[in-house]
Formats: structure tokens, C-alpha cells, sequence
């Protein structure tokens, strides 16, 4: 590699050791750009990590972030160039954006600062990263540097100060000490290894982070309500005992009283409803990572009008990424759109389901601009037409909007309690992403069919639960699930 070599891949699937190498090699020959870089690991304080993007400047490197949220707000004082821009010496106060609050983000950049430092490609007397959001429409600078923290502090001083945080907690946990930190329920407990752990003590000592936010959590403990019993006993005509981040104070009363009665769901309103049409399709669609759909599933029920009911997949096992894709995309969209002109030919209604519609919209999205211009494969247009048009039910929101869920809303979760079960033990996100990779024999290794066979009964599974649910929502949950206002 020359200094002139201006962009280096890492790429992602090599062992973690080769990607080190590769990238270790690429800052010491001064390469312009490295993407997917992973930093030599700092034995001195155990840090690891990489970053998409690291960009040399005139005296080192700077960490570039790729995000998948927005990161600016109309607003000014923003400090940004243009996305195509990545010199941060170049960086300008904006006049059309803010800075949106994600902090975060200023972590990783400052984990990926102290990095670079201990490898010796920082650039000295200045820490400063960027990041490309959701819109790229620009590079937002951060100074890493600047008193922008709540107390003065500087990015790096409250990433140093939580690091040395965390060492500790792991260090004394390593050694068998007294523990230094107490299990909290949050958000990353949903993907984190050690929730069976966390669960049966959180469960324990009843703590009150099993049925509220994180944040409120923490605010409770603070004003001496720790436990889900307290929580339940409040009166809700009472003023609130903290400032709620992510339920009503009526709620969260609701859910540990539900908790207490070990009832995973109750009723929010007097009535529950949902949306049903006489012909209906269930949706499922499965996804790789940010590589593409592959699968689209799709449960027929309702008024017979000529289109066999029962399951139909629409799948490409060739690895993605792959143009096979539209093809599958395509076939499953021209189905859908039978079905609907089939509907409407014969004057009835039309409903089509799925549970969390951020995740096909997406792939909707996402596949009909990709693929744009392939036979099959529908305009932007039509897809909005379709998600915007009440033909599309969210269940994931009318289960948000009418009832209170003290386990969490997940389909896993919730479509149980309406007496359905999965036929996989193991199914799941997680297990799919595995069953995936040897479906389609990833790394050039043979394809595992039997794993084929597993995803499309897994897939089939989830249209078969959001059907049971829905059809629970109409027919019986007003009579299985209590009333949060009679508890
Ligand atoms: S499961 Fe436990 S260790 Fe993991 S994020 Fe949650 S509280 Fe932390």
C-alpha cells in the first residue's frame, strides 16, 4: 500500500486479529480513509473498538461516525461541512442546525479518540470527531474538548470518568469482590448476555426497573420508591412523585399493580378494537442486518376470491447483498397487489398486518429505491400509497395504544397471552441471524437447506401469531385481560 492510497477497506467478516492488522497497517502508510477500521487493542487500559470511518488530516487521524438517527434539528450553531467534506478544519457554524442531544455518539467518538491516542495516530492538541446521520446532508463536528457537558465538563472527562467507572465495576466483579454496581433494567438488556442473571436478581429484591424506563428508574430509587411494591402502592390523585421520561404516572401504577397480579397484559381502555377487512394478509419480513430482505411472508385468510389461502413466501437464498432480491421483492409485491385488485374487483375490504411497521416500511422503502427500474418492483410512490392507506394495520400500535404490557410488547411476549406458541424453542432474532447465515452458505460454505426450512417455519410462525392476536384483540381480550381502572 502507498501513502497515496486513498481509501482502505476493512472488510467486516475477517477475524477480529486480521482486522486490527489491516487497519494498523493502513495509518501506518497513511491511507486517506479507512473504512470498518478496527484499532489495535489498548493493553494498558483494555480498550477495544473501531469506527466506521477514520479520516487523515494534516497531523493524524479523526473518528467519522455513521449513524442510523437524525443528528441535527433546524436551529443554528451547529458546527458542520458539507457530507462530502471530511476535514474538520473546514468545519463552520451552521445557520440552517443545531446540534440534536445525543450523547452517545460523543462517547464512541471519544472511545475511538483515546484509541487512536494509545495507538499513536491521534492528532495532537485537538480531539474533535464527526458524524453522518440518518439524512446525510452534512458532517457535524464535535469538539471533544468543549465544556458542553452538564457542569462544564468536557466530552472526553465524562467518557474518561465512566470508563474508569466501568473498569472498576468489571475489575472488582473479576475479583469476586463486594459487587460495585447493581443490576438496573434498560434498554441493552434486550440484546445483553447476561439478562437471565440480571432478571432472577432484578426479580428478586422485586426491583422497580422491571416495569418502568431506566430513566424513571433511577429517578424512583432517588425518591425512595425501589421497589415494584411501593410503585403499585401509590395513589395516582397524588401529585407525581418524579418527572416521567416514558410513561404517565397513571401508567406506571397500572403496570406494577399488573406486575404484581402477574398479569403481562391489561387494558387500557374500556374498549379494544382492531382494524379487520374481509380479506386479509398477515406480513412478516425477515432482514440481514443492513444487507437486504430476504423473506416476505405473507398469511392469506378472509373471503375466498381466487387466491389459495394459507402461507406464501417470497425469499431469495442467494447471500445477500444480491439482485436476486428484486426478483423475490417483485414476486411478492405482484401477489399483494393481486390480492388488493382482487378486493376491490369484488367490492370488499382489504387489511393487511404486521407487528412493528418500522421494520417493513423500511425494507419497503428501501427495496423499491434499490431496485428501482426491475420488472415487478413498485414506485416510492406506490409503496407510501400502501403504508399510508388504512389497508395497513401496525398491531404493535394497537396493542401500544390499548393496553399496558408489564413484560414488553414484543410479538414473543404478547402473542401468548392470546394462547399462541412458536413451534421453535429457540426462535428469535438472534437465532435467525445464525440460521441465516447457514441457509444461504455465507463465506462461500454449503448451504444448510434444513435451516432454509427453519427460517420459512419461523416466519410462518410470526404471520400465524400476529393472526391469532388480532383475531384475540376482536373476539376475547375485552373478557381475558382486566381493566387497568378495576385492579
Ligand atoms: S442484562 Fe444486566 S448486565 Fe446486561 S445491560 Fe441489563 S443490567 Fe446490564
Amino acid at each position: 500500500m502507498s501513502p497515496s492510497s486513498s481509501w482502505v477497506i476493512v472488510p467486516p467478516d475477517l477475524p477480529p486479529a486480521e482486522r486490527a492488522r489491516t487497519t494498523l497497517d493502513a495509518l501506518e502508510h497513511g491511507a486517506r480513509y479507512i473504512w470498518g477500521g478496527l484499532l489495535p487493542r489498548d493493553r494498558q487500559s483494555g480498550r477495544r473498538g473501531g469506527m466506521q470511518l477514520l479520516v487523515r488530516t494534516a497531523h493524524g487521524y479523526v473518528p467519522v461516525l455513521v449513524v442510523r438517527h437524525r443528528i441535527t434539528d433546524p436551529g443554528e450553531g451547529a458546527r458542520t461541512t458539507d457530507v462530502t467534506d471530511l476535514d474538520p478544519t473546514n468545519a463552520a457554524v451552521d445557520a440552517t442546525r443545531k446540534v440534536r442531544s445525543h450523547p452517545r455518539d460523543q462517547m464512541r467518538l471519544a472511545h475511538t479518540y483515546r484509541l487512536l491516542q494509545a495507538a499513536g495516530f491521534a492528532e495532537p492538541g485537538r480531539a474533535v470527531g464527526g458524524v453522518i446521520g440518518l439524512d446525510v446532508d452534512c458532517v457535524l463536528w464535535h469538539d471533544l474538548e468543549a465544556g458542553t457537558w452538564p457542569g462544564g465538563r468536557t466530552a472526553l472527562e465524562e467518557y474518561d470518568s465512566r470508563f474508569a467507572d466501568r473498569l472498576a465495576v468489571a475489575r472488582a466483579a473479576a475479583a469476586g469482590d463486594e459487587p460495585l454496581a447493581e443490576p438496573s433494567r434498560v434498554l441493552e438488556c434486550k440484546g445483553c448476555p447476561w439478562w437471565p442473571t440480571c432478571e432472577a436478581e432484578l426479580t428478586r429484591v422485586r426491583d422497580v426497573s422491571l416495569v418502568v424506563r431506566g430513566e424513571d428508574a433511577m429517578e424512583l430509587r432517588r425518591a425512595g420508591i425501589a421497589t415494584v411494591d411501593k410503585l403499585a402502592a401509590l395513589d395516582i390523585h397524588d401529585d407525581p412523585p418524579i418527572q416521567w421520561t416514558g410513561v404517565t404516572f397513571q401508567d406506571a401504577v397500572s403496570l406494577a399493580r399488573a406486575w404484581l397480579a402477574d398479569l403481562t397484559m391489561v387494558r387500557r381502555v374500556r374498549d379494544v378494537d382492531v382494524s379487520r377487512g374481509d380479506v386479509e394478509v398477515d406480513i412478516d419480513m425477515e432482514s440481514f442486518g443492513d444487507s437486504g430482505a430476504y423473506l416476505w411472508g405473507c398469511l392469506m385468510s378472509g373471503v375466498d376470491i381466487g387466491v389459495e389461502h394459507g402461507y406464501h413466501a417470497f425469499a431469495t437464498w442467494e447471500p445477500l447483498p444480491t439482485d436476486d432480491e428484486a426478483r423475490s421483492f417483485a414476486e411478492f409485491w405482484t401477489w399483494l397487489s393481486d390480492v388488493r385488485t382482487r378486493t376491490a374487483e369484488r367490492g370488499l375490504s382489504f387489511r393487511a398486518y404486521c407487528y412493528n411497521a418500522l421494520a417493513e416500511n423500511r425494507w419497503l422503502f428501501a427495496s423499491a429505491e434499490r431496485f428501482a427500474g426491475f420488472p415487478g418492483v413498485p414506485s416510492m410512490n406506490e409503496v407510501r400509497e400502501f403504508v399510508t392507506s388504512d389497508e395497513w394495520v401496525d398491531l404493535f400500535r394497537s396493542v401500544s395504544d390499548q393496553f399496558l404490557c408489564s413484560h414488553g410488547k414484543g410479538l414473543k411476549v404478547v402473542a401468548p397471552v392470546a394462547g399462541f406458541a412458536w413451534r421453535d424453542a429457540e426462535a428469535g432474532g438472534e437465532a435467525s441471524m445464525r440460521w441465516y447465515r447457514d441457509a444461504v452458505g455465507m463465506h462461500g460454505g454449503e448451504p444448510v437447506l434444513a435451516q432454509r426450512t427453519r427460517l420459512l417455519t419461523y416466519n410462518e410462525d410470526d404471520v400465524l401469531a400476529t393472526k391469532a392476536l388480532r383475531e384475540w384483540i376482536s373476539d376475547r381480550a375485552m373478557t381475558d385481560v382486566p381493566f387497568t381502572e378495576d385492579l
